[in-house]
């Protein structure tokens, strides 16, 4: 009898769809910004990583169409056979430069940099500590790196702790990687604690700013600066793709370790370079984030806004303890989330639920941009009122 081999597929998707964690896309068919068509429909953007609204900025938008016509649309190969320009050099220096680093390396997302940079810096003789709400990339980076790998109750240092002192010895190198800004909490991680531990048990760390960079500290550089920890070593990671409004990650940190990826990353070295659109792109942006706080101050007065309106009208919601320009509200389950965000789409609201697999808890989640106008938060606490 003949068995159809990829007929395990059809079932698995049955099963998906009845835990309710199936999910599809939706088509925005308007320019980034607070305002966006979504499926036909005009809704306020919560749903977007563009913090400080530079996806749709005139500026970044002229960078990239210059690069384009000066440099064409691919870069045609990768970074060490004909894949660089002088722009990726130019958008390193300034990602370095923003980020008090001896230097900087690009990548061509960050997924890629966390791959990259962990499977690069440990491996089988060694042991990775990893926070359990740790980002998708950090997790699969570790697993790459064919590394021992254990998991921490989430910002649980006196954990993390009590398995450094019980596995530390057994390997010869060891790694923390953490978020700094939980991506599906909006949390911060206690760095300076964290780096503590670090240098007593001679362990490297390894930081994610994806939602960090252009949000946090001074100028914008991101957590590290934030907890005053810009000297101390790191590895920092982060994305071109968030609050700086382009496509593509980085690592940045000392030059031995980036001349060292450069050397070993497989994520960078076979893969094609950042387009010269893109690159442009991020490059306007960095400058943009030092030259202009006012976005970045506007932003923590939405997000200081918003949480008063929620504690004031909203007082039975949970939100989650958030320190950046996440904020979520925890519901019961995976079918509750997905009915409220229907609802909130049906009120010209976008703020997505997360489910399962992705996070523990169910949850609607809002993303605050330095462009949303004070009625708009408002206009959100009065769908959320009324689900
Ligand atoms: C978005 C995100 C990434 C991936 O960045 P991309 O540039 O979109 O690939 C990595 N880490 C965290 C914490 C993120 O939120």
């Amino acid at each position: 009898m003949a068995i159809d081999p990829y007929a395990w597929i059809e079932a698995s998707l049955t099963t998906i769809h009845r835990a309710d964690w199936y999910r599809f896309e939706q088509t925005i068919s308007s320019r980034p910004g607070t305002i966006v068509q979504l499926e036909g429909r005009t809704v306020i953007n919560f749903a977007s990583n563009d913090y400080l609204g530079l996806a749709g900025d005139r500026r970044l938008i002229a960078a990239a169409m210059f690069a384009t016509e000066e440099f064409g649309t691919g870069s045609t190969g990768s970074r060490l056979l004909s894949g660089h320009r002088q722009l990726h050099r130019e958008l390193e220096k300034a990602i370095a430069s923003l980020k008090q680093t001896e230097d900087a390396l690009v990548f061509s997302s960050g997924y890629l940099a966390n791959l990259g940079a962990i499977a690069s810096v440990v491996g089988k003789k060694d042991l990775i500590l990893s926070d359990r709400y740790n980002h998708s990339s950090l997790k699969n980076g570790a697993i790459l790196s064919g590394a021992t790998i254990i998991d921490y109750a989430h910002c649980n240092l006196a954990e993390l702790e009590n398995h450094l002192k019980e596995h530390r010895e057994k390997y010869r190198r060891c790694l923390i990687i953490t978020d700094t800004v939980f991506s599906m909490d909006g949390d911060l991680c206690p760095l300076p604690k964290l780096l503590d531990l670090a240098e007593k048990f001679h362990c490297m760390v390894l930081v994610d700013e994806a939602h960090a960079t252009g949000i946090l500290g001074k100028n914008g550089a991101g957590s590290v600066t934030h907890f005053n920890c810009t000297h101390r070593p790191l590895i920092q990671i982060g994305t071109l793709s968030k609050a700086l409004g382009s496509l593509g990650g980085y690592v940045a940190g000392s030059s031995t370790l980036i001349d060292f990826l450069r050397n070993r990353a497989p994520t960078w070295i076979y893969t094609t370079g950042l387009s010269p659109a893109d690159t442009a792109a991020a490059l306007e942006a960095i400058k943009i984030v030092q030259q202009e706080p006012e976005r970045r101050a506007q932003l923590w007065r939405n997000i200081e806004t918003l949480k008063q309106l929620i504690s004031q009208q909203l007082p039975n919601l949970k939100l989650l303890p958030s320190e950046s320009a996440i904020l979520c509200l925890q519901l019961k389950d995976a079918a509750t989330a997905l009915v409220a965000g229907i609802k909130l789409k049906e009120a010209g609201i976008f703020a997505p639920a997360i489910r399962p697999p992705t996070v523990p808890t169910s949850r609607i989640r809002i993303s605050l941009m330095a462009t949303h106008e004070t009625s708009q938060l408002e206009k959100l606490v009065a769908a959320l009122k009324s689900l």
